[in-house]
C-alpha cells in the first residue's frame, strides 16, 4: 500500500497492519457444529478467533466430543487454519494468511468437578474458561442466578488455571465471584466477551468496579457484539460507544474485540427458548442478532473520526489479547 492509500483509505490502511484477534465466537457448541462459518473470519483477514468449544447448558461430555470434532475439522484443513498453541503460531497462520484456532469453554460444569481436567483441556488446545454460564454451579455464580462467590472448588480452579497458564475469564459469572476470582488470580484475567453496563443495563454486562479490577490485574475487556449487549443494536457506531466507554475508564490497552458471532443464529435461538433457566425471557425476548466480522472495518473508520491513534486501535483490533496472552499462556 503507498502513501497515497493510507491517505484516502486510512482505515483499510490501519485495518491491514493490525493482527485481528476475535476472543470468542458463539457458536451453538456440539459436536455437529457447522464449521465453514469460519470463513466468515478469514473473509475478515482475521489471523485469530477463539472458538467456544462448550457451556454449562450441555453435560461435559459435549465439549469433549466438540473438541474431538473441531480439531480434526481444523486438522484436515491446514492451508486454511491452525490450532494454536503459541502466540509464535499466531504470528505464523498471520503470515501465511491462515486463520489460527484456539479454545474456550463457557462454565466449569465442563471440569466434571474434577481439577486435572484442567491440563488436559490446555493440552487439546483449551487457553481460557469462564465460572459459571448464567447459573450457579460448583465453581461460583453465574450472571442470571443468586450472587454467590467463588466455591472452595472455584478457588482450587483458580490456582490450576494459573499453574497450567489457562486464561481466567469472568464473562457470564455474578459480581462476587468476579471480584473473588480476580483478588485471588496471580495472572492477570479477562471478561472475554462482556460489555459495560453503565451503556446497556442488561445483567450480562458489567460495572465500572469490575472493568477496573480486570485492569488492574493487567487483564483485557472483549467487546461483545451481539445487540442486547450493545443496546438493541448492532451498529458499528454502538460498538464503538462500547469500546470508547471502556478505554476512558481503563485505558486502550486494556480494551479488545469478542463478537459472539455465529451465522446459524437459529440454533442458538433454539436453545435461548428451551432454555429458560440459563436465559430469562426478560432479559433474551426477541431475535438474537450479532454483529459480523466484515463490520470490523467500519469500527476501525469510525474509531479514526473519533480521534483513536492508529497504535490504540491496533492494539484494541488484536495486539492487546496477544500481548496478554504472550503473559499468561506458557
Ligand atoms: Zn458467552
Amino acid at each position: 500500500m503507498t502513501m497515497t492509500d493510507a491517505i484516502d483509505h486510512p482505515a483499510s490502511f490501519v485495518y491491514d497492519q493490525a493482527l485481528i484477534w476475535d476472543n470468542h465466537a458463539g457458536f451453538e457448541s456440539r459436536p455437529d457444529v457447522d464449521l465453514s462459518q469460519l470463513n466468515h473470519w478469514r473473509a475478515s483477514g482475521a489471523s485469530f478467533v477463539s472458538v467456544n468449544a462448550g457451556y454449562d447448558v450441555r453435560p461435559w461430555t459435549n465439549t469433549i466430543h466438540t473438541l474431538a470434532h473441531v480439531r480434526r475439522w481444523i486438522m484436515a484443513r491446514p492451508n486454511d487454519y491452525l490450532l494454536a498453541r503459541n502466540t509464535a503460531d499466531i504470528l505464523q497462520a498471520r503470515s501465511d494468511g491462515r486463520l489460527a484456532i484456539a479454545f474456550d469453554i463457557e462454565g466449569m460444569e465442563a471440569l466434571d468437578e474434577n481439577i486435572d481436567m484442567i491440563q488436559l483441556y490446555y493440552d487439546l488446545g483449551v487457553r481460557q474458561m469462564l465460572f459459571a454460564y448464567n447459573r450457579n454451579n460448583s465453581a461460583g455464580g453465574g450472571c442470571h442466578d443468586e450472587d454467590t462467590g467463588l466455591t472452595p472448588f472455584g478457588r482450587s480452579v483458580v490456582e490450576e488455571m494459573n499453574r497450567v497458564g489457562m486464561l481466567v475469564d469472568c464473562s457470564h459469572s455474578a459480581y462476587r465471584t468476579t471480584m473473588d476470582a480476580m483478588e485471588l488470580s496471580e495472572s492477570p484475567v479477562t471478561f472475554s466477551h462482556s460489555n459495560p453496563k453503565a451503556l446497556c443495563d442488561h445483567p450480562r454486562n458489567i460495572t465500572d468496579d469490575q472493568i477496573r479490577s480486570c485492569a488492574a490485574t493487567g487483564g483485557v475487556i472483549g467487546i461483545n457484539g451481539i445487540g442486547k449487549f450493545l443496546g438493541d443494536s448492532i451498529e458499528p457506531e454502538h460498538y464503538v460507544d462500547h469500546i470508547a466507554y471502556t478505554a476512558d475508564l481503563v485505558g486502550a490497552g486494556h480494551v479488545g474485540v469478542a463478537l459472539d458471532y455465529s451465522d446459524g443464529s437459529d440454533d442458538l435461538q433454539d436453545a435461548i427458548t428451551g432454555q429458560s433457566n440459563f436465559w430469562p425471557p426478560q432479559w433474551y425476548s426477541g431475535k438474537m442478532e450479532f454483529m459480523a466480522p466484515n463490520r470490523l472495518i467500519d469500527v476501525v473508520d469510525i474509531m479514526l473520526r473519533r480521534n483513536f491513534s492508529s497504535e490504540d486501535i491496533t492494539g484494541i483490533l488484536g495486539g492487546n489479547f496477544f500481548a496478554l496472552a504472550q503473559r499468561v499462556w506458557v
